[in-house]
């Protein structure tokens, strides 16, 4: 059985089980992942912090909590997402292909599944005020969204250049009640951004609760976070029984940003060993390019976003920018726990570039009328990096849909008609 199911809950009769202590890719009491992991954050926070570290197992697996988070999965969501069979797909790869389609969540992607189960934990908490940070602005329109659900006041931070490059987004945001504050210094990018929503935050202990969109950040949001993304494996292990007999897959294989929708795809089968997890990070224009952001192959061990963690960093440690043409790749580090799965061999970690991505994202338009984001892509292509075996079911992450990715998909068919 799935690792995490190692404690029960005082209220036996609920059935609701859940795990504080661990198999061995769950982390300890303090949020690490073998040598990665932890809470590096301010003083100021560190009420904040431990709010949540003492809390949020008991919330998020109290019976009411669990009643209305899975609701939400169904009605709002619309979960369970189908495991689908891409048959022409697998017919040009030579492989059982199943794609599990976080495309058709709501607003597009996997990342309400998390904003979902934090509003209803900040609900809990007895927080007013909900402050989120963005860089393409995906995850920005998914808090926007589940606050205006709930209606309660979201701020997103914003880098000013993102602002300008994610204008569709940034009126989603809007629209559903946002208020946009752009982070004017340095970079004008994520990483600002980042920083704005913390100095918020430090500002407002009380009555605000910081969504973070990803595996990251300070101990307990990444296990958090993956918890709530976990429902996707959970889905697959049925759903691929019910098509295969067997509930175990050959590999999984995800792209990663932070990591959250391949945490999600890999929660339970991390203690299944016969499970080939696959992680695929971007690297751009090519690892060495100085354009890139595989940061399994250029990252040392670094403090980022309040963790310990491989991070894209120059010689004497400041933060390097890291270059995708997809935007929720385009991140300088991983969560602490993929870099432990990297780290312990758990999971093998490819890279692919900017143009294979594209490459991918065009052939599964055309071989199974699906466009998917920009950031699949990355997962597609890995295929062609694996050997197959006729006889392997795969599992796909669909983590997204490409509308986001619109512009650019027009942009390269109007330089190379062949794709
Ligand atoms: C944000 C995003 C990602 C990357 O984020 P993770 O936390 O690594 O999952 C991947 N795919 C899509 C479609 C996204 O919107």
């Amino acid at each position: 059985m799935s690792y995490h199911i190692t404690r029960k809950t005082e209220d036996q009769s609920s059935g609701v089980e859940y795990a504080i202590t661990k198999g061995k890719y769950a982390p300890d009491e303090n949020g690490y992942y073998g040598r990665f992991g932890g809470a590096y954050i301010p003083e100021m926070l560190h009420r904040n912090v431990e709010e949540l570290r003492t809390k949020y197992l008991d919330i998020i697996y109290d019976p009411s909590f669990q009643k209305e988070y899975q609701q939400l999965l169904q009605d709002y969501v619309g979960r369970p997402t189908p495991l689908y069979f891409a048959q022409r797909l697998s017919k040009q790869y030579g492989a059982q292909l199943f794609l599990k389609r976080e495309d058709l969540c709501h607003t597009g992607a996997h990342k309400v599944n998390n904003t979902v189960g934090q509003i209803l934990l900040a609900q809990r908490l007895g927080k007013k005020r909900i402050i989120a940070e963005t860089g393409a602005g995906q995850h920005g329109v998914a808090t926007a969204t589940v606050c205006a659900l709930k209606g309660i006041e979201c701020i997103v931070y914003m880098g000013e250049k993102d602002i300008q490059r994610q204008a569709p987004n940034v009126a989603r945001m809007k629209m559903l009640g946002a208020k946009v504050i752009p982070a004017i210094s340095g970079s004008k990018t994520l990483k600002d951004a980042t920083n704005e929503a913390i100095r918020d935050w430090m500002a407002h202990p009380n009555d605000t609760h910081y969504i973070i969109g990803s595996v990251v950040g300070p101990h307990p949001y990444p296990d958090m976070v993956a918890r709530f993304q976990s429902v996707i494996s959970k889905e697959i292990r049925w759903q691929l029984k019910e098509k295969t007999g067997s509930e175990l897959p050959q590999k999984v294989i995800a792209c990663v940003g932070g990591g959250s929708n391949a945490a999600g795809a890999f929660y339970h089968f991390l203690d299944e060993t016969s499970v080939e997890l696959i992680a695929v990070e971007a690297a751009g224009e090519g690892v060495n390019s100085g354009k890139s952001a595989a940061t399994t192959q250029l990252g040392r061990d670094g403090i980022l976003h309040g963790s310990r963690s491989l991070v894209m960093q120059t010689e004497d440690g400041q933060v390097v920018e890291p270059h995708s043409i997809s935007a929720g790749l385009d991140y300088p580090g991983i969560g602490p726990m993929h870099a432990h799965l990297y780290d312990s061999g758990r999971a093998k970690f490819l890279c692919v570039t900017d143009e294979d991505a594209l490459k991918a994202s065009f052939e599964v338009a055309k071989l199974e009328g699906i466009i998917p984001a920009l950031e699949t892509g990355h997962a597609f292509s890995a295929l062609r990096q694996l050997e197959l075996k006729e006889t392997d079911n795969i599992v796909i992450c669909l983590s997204g849909r490409g509308d986001k990715d619109l512009a650019t998909y027009m942009k390269v068919m109007e330089q190379n008609a062949e794709l």
